[in-house]
C-alpha cells in the first residue's frame, strides 16, 4: 500500500533571514528570565518574597527535589504481607522476564506451611538495570514495586547490588555507601595487588 507522505516546509520571513534580529530576540528572552530570577532571589534574601514562589522552573537540587509523577518507575522494593512475611514466592517470573539479567533469586523452603517457597536471596545488580519495569509488571503477587522516590542510586563503586534486606527496607545501609571488603575477599586481593608499587 502506497502511503501519501506530506512534507511540511516553513518559509522563513525576512526578519528570520536576517540572522541577527532573531539572535537579539533570543538574547532578550534569556536576559528577561535571568533578571526575573535574580530579582526573585534578591527578594527572598531581603525577606520581601517568600521561598514558596518560584521565579523559574529551575529546581535547586539537591535541596529541592522535583515532584515525581505517581506513575514514575524508580528504585525497586520488595513488599510484605500484613503479618510482615514476604509476598515473594520465588516464582522466578521477574528473573525470567528481566531483559538485562540483573535479578538473581535463590529460592528456599518457606517457613509458612501454606506457602511453598520464598527467596532466601534476592539480589538486583542495579548497574545492569534499564528500569524497564517488566519485573514489577510480571509479578503475580505484587511483591516487587518500583515506587521508591530515590534519586541517589549512584556511587563510587561499580558493584552495586541491592540485597533482599535492602529491598525490604530492613537494612538501611545503602549498598554503595559502604564497600564491604570482608564480604568480597577476592576484590580485596585484587585491590591489594594493584596498590603494590
Ligand atoms: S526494571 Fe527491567 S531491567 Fe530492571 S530489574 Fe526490572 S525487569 Fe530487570
Ligand atoms: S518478586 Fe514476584 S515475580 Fe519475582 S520471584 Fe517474587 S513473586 Fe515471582
Amino acid at each position: 500500500m502506497n502511503k501519501k507522505v506530506t512534507t511540511l516546509t516553513e518559509e522563513m520571513g525576512v526578519a528570520e533571514k536576517i540572522y541577527w534580529i532573531e539572535a537579539i530576540k533570543g538574547l532578550w528572552i534569556t536576559n528577561r528570565h535571568f533578571m526575573a530570577n535574580m530579582a526573585y532571589h534578591i527578594g527572598v534574601m531581603f525577606g520581601i518574597k517568600s521561598k514558596g514562589e518560584h521565579a523559574s522552573a529551575t529546581y535547586q537540587y539537591p535541596e529541592v527535589k522535583r515532584p515525581i509523577d505517581i506513575r514514575w518507575r524508580g528504585r525497586h522494593r520488595l513488599t510484605v504481607k500484613q503479618n510482615g512475611a514476604m509476598r515473594c514466592t520465588a516464582c522466578m517470573l521477574c528473573e525470567t522476564v528481566c531483559p538485562c539479567d540483573c535479578i538473581h533469586i535463590t529460592p528456599g523452603e518457606s517457613p509458612d506451611p501454606h506457602v511453598e517457597k520464598f527467596p532466601e536471596r534476592f539480589d538486583i545488580d542495579i548497574l545492569r538495570c534499564c528500569y524497564c519495569g517488566l519485573c514489577a509488571e510480571a509479578c503475580p503477587v505484587d511483591a516487587i514495586r518500583m515506587d521508591v522516590n530515590d534519586f541517589d542510586v549512584t556511587g563510587f563503586t561499580r558493584d552495586i547490588i541491592f540485597t533482599k534486606e535492602f529491598l525490604l527496607g530492613t537494612d538501611k545501609k545503602r549498598p554503595w555507601e559502604e564497600f564491604r571488603f570482608e564480604e568480597q575477599p577476592e576484590k580485596k586481593q585484587i585491590t591489594d595487588a594493584a596498590e603494590k608499587p
